[in-house]
């Protein structure tokens, strides 16, 4: 794990080989946007792009997988409620959706469409860190405080943005942007049609999820749970500067003005973009 998070190795490597950053949907509470695009490529990143599709794609496998079976389903985005459940509930390890999460699905096409470009997660937590060092897709992981470290560093705290602003680079969807947030997952996977309201349950917070789980509600078939309270906005490596309200605002808000964009066509997340991929897993 240490050696996908060193940041020397890192930053010697952005200058000397293609990297992709892959950010996590919680950036917008963390950072300014879109002045982090133009950070991040000046840090030498060649490509920087949302997690937004890869959550597109992993929402048709949870579509596909509650449609087939009745069981009950955990979500598995979360790396710190897959390690909860290994280990405080294994009889619950059954459950996890053997599906990929947002990230490695979204490395996945990268590494398709970018086969010698290196892959680096922007994360809001140390549990992804575990996730980045047993996965073969992505190549480098930083983390929230560890970037602000490194805009500082290379004195890019105060960047001109051009009047033409800057895109993500690839790949961009936009309801999935509230990814982050509690029940991001159950809000934006299109299931009406597959599972009833009251079949659903979200929950952020440690100390609620294992509330649950030691008392789970029998009508309960889809359990979308984040471990931190608020979910990935209130992550371990993110600034507390923000209440967890106010985080939660600045997602939604980006999400609503991204929604009816005109996006050029070679920069949306489409299906067939992810052809021939699969998204799901064997185990945990
Ligand atoms: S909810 Fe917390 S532990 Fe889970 S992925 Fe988000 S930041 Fe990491």
């Amino acid at each position: 794990m240490a050696d996908k998070n060193n940041i020397e190795k890192i930053t010697t490597e952005l200058k000397s080989k293609k990297m992709i950053a892959l950010v996590a949907p919680s950036f917008v509470a963390e950072f300014q946007y879109p002045k982090i695009l133009i950070q991040l490529k000046k840090l030498g990143f060649d490509k920087v792009t949302e997690l937004t599709f890869g959550a597109k794609l992993v929402n048709r496998e949870y579509h596909s997988q509650l449609a087939k079976s009745k069981r009950l389903l955990i979500a598995s985005p979360c790396p710190g409620i897959v390690e909860l459940i290994k280990k405080r509930y294994p009889k619950y390890k059954k459950n996890l959706a053997l599906i990929d999460s947002p990230m490695i699905a979204i490395a996945k096409v990268c590494k398709k469409y970018h086969p010698k470009h290196k892959t680096v997660f922007i994360s809001p937590c140390d549990y992804k860190k575990i996730e980045v060092s047993r996965t073969k897709y992505v190549d480098y992981v930083i983390d929230y405080e560890q970037l602000h470290d490194l805009i500082k560093k290379n004195k890019l705290s105060k960047v001109n943005i051009p009047k033409k602003k800057p895109l993500f680079n690839k790949f961009y969807n936009d309801y999935t942007k509230i990814y982050p947030l509690a029940g991001g997952l159950a809000k934006t996977a299109h299931l009406k049609d597959v599972i009833k309201k009251n079949e659903v349950k979200s929950i952020d917070g440690v100390k609620k999820v294992m509330k649950f789980l030691d008392n789970p509600d029998p009508k309960v078939r889809f359990l979308d749970v984040l471990f931190c309270d608020g979910g990935c906005i209130g992550g371990p490596r993110t600034s507390k500067k923000l209440t967890i309200a106010q985080k939660r605002k600045k997602v939604i808000n980006y999400m609503k003005k991204s929604q009816g964009k005109n996006i050029p066509e070679d920069r949306k997340g489409i299906y067939d973009k992810a052809k021939g991929l699969k998204f799901t897993r064997k185990s945990f």
